[in-house]
């Protein structure tokens, strides 16, 4: 039996003494605000056993790790056709994620990276009558957890600041691949951005993902052929121009987002989550990144 929690306190220790601890994203004024000094990491395996260090009931914005999983919801409301919109193949993007050029005739490289999240946004509005609650919804049901919810706060800072982001689904509009108005769409996607949740949170959310696409509760939220698609793709572009360099360094797919965040796993084996609000170069959790290298590396647990 592998002692996770022997290994995760020692991550927790090894992280509270790295000096550097990466940089704070602050395009997003209201993520500025976090202390860089936070770490948490909380890892439950398949059979719900759950282990934690650090700050791992801190709440934190989830940032782009929510594009998993409007991505899960958009291929349950229109399945393969999501595909038509959106491409799959890693965008190389670096952090500050302009991403225009990456635009083939309007269709983003993959729905992970900020065009193709506006794009299936759109899908999503086009399919709900009530989007931002019926997205928040299907969140907290996957999770088990009725107490997810938006930052506000958050959400206001990033649609004050978001020009790129306006910039792309203006481009987005102009080729066609935008069927709603563009304010509503940024709306929903800083929205969506803004969810807040702790490591706790985050593994119950994505357990799913590591189980066939089944929920704690045995729910089944995907199909196998859409847990395939989903987790190929946050294998290849989960982390930025950074894929390669987690693939090889840690082994699992997963999701970072600009609050800090990672979530990973190694599927049928665990799913587990750190925090740390420093950031690489790359945009990516720089301790985070570390602590799942330890954790896979001290394990012998990864895909390969
Ligand atoms: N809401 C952020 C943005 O669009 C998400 C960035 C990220 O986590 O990669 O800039």
């Amino acid at each position: 039996m592998i002692d996770f929690q022997r290994i995760l306190t020692s991550i927790n220790e090894a992280a509270s003494n790295e000096k550097d601890k990466g940089k704070i994203a602050d395009y997003i004024p209201e993520l500025a605000k976090v202390d860089v000094d936070n770490f948490g990491i909380h890892l439950i395996d398949i059979k719900q056993n759950n282990f934690s260090a650090g700050k791992s009931d801190e709440q934190f914005s989830i940032q782009s790790i929510s594009k998993v999983l409007s991505l899960s919801m958009a291929l349950g409301k229109i399945g393969e056709k999501v595909w038509k919109r959106v491409d799959v193949e890693p965008s190389g993007d670096p952090f500050n994620h302009l991403s225009l050029l990456e635009l083939e005739n309007g269709i983003p490289r993959n729905p992970l990276i900020n065009p193709g999240a506006i794009v299936i946004a759109d899908i999503l509005i086009s399919q709900l009558e009530h989007p931002k609650e019926e997205f928040l919804a299907f969140v907290q049901k996957i999770a088990n957890d009725d107490t997810i919810a938006y930052d506000e706060d958050v959400a206001k800072s990033e649609k004050r600041t978001g020009f790129r982001n306006f910039a792309a689904a203006n481009l987005l509009k102009s080729y066609g691949n935008l069927k709603n108005d563009v304010d509503v769409v940024l709306d929903f996607y800083f929205h969506q951005c803004s969810l807040a949740m702790n490591c706790i949170q985050l593994t119950n959310t994505f357990f799913m993902f590591m189980n066939n696409g089944k929920c704690r509760r045995n729910n089944t939220f995907l199909t196998i052929s859409q847990v395939k698609r989903i987790n190929a793709i946050m294998l290849t572009c989960g982390f930025y121009d950074e894929a390669g360099e987690f693939a090889f360094e840690v082994g699992l797919p997963g999701k970072s987002g600009v609050g800090g965040g990672i979530v990973a796993f190694l599927p049928n084996k665990f799913c587990v989550a750190t925090w740390s609000p420093g950031l690489n170069p790359k945009g990516n959790s720089k301790l985070g990144m570390l602590a799942l290298e330890k954790l896979t590396t001290e394990t012998e647990l990864s895909i390969f």
